[in-house]
C-alpha cells in the first residue's frame, strides 16, 4: 500500500525581511542588511539571535501565515 502525504508549498516574497526581524518581538534592524553580521542581540527584547536560525524560524512563520490565510479563503 502506498501512502501519499501531499505538503503545500507556499513562496514567501524575496523582499520579506526574514533575517532582519527579530523572531520574538518584530523588530526590525535595518543594520542587518549587512550579510557579514552573523549574531545580534535585539536592541527592544534583549534576544540574542544566529542570523539564519532567526531567518529560518520567521520564514516558517510567513509559511504558516501565508498557509492560514489560503485556509480562511477556502472556507
Ligand atoms: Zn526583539
Amino acid at each position: 500500500m502506498l501512502l501519499y502525504i501531499y505538503f503545500p508549498i507556499f513562496k514567501v516574497d524575496r523582499f520579506y525581511a526574514s533575517s532582519q526581524l527579530c523572531n520574538n518581538c518584530g523588530y526590525k534592524n535595518p543594520l542587518l542588511k549587512d550579510v557579514r553580521i552573523r549574531e545580534w542581540d535585539c536592541p527592544i527584547c534583549g534576544v540574542h539571535h544566529d542570523r539564519d536560525i532567526n531567518a529560518g524560524i520567521n520564514i516558517d512563520r510567513e509559511g504558516n501565515r501565508l498557509f492560514s490565510k489560503v485556509k480562511q479563503e477556502k472556507k
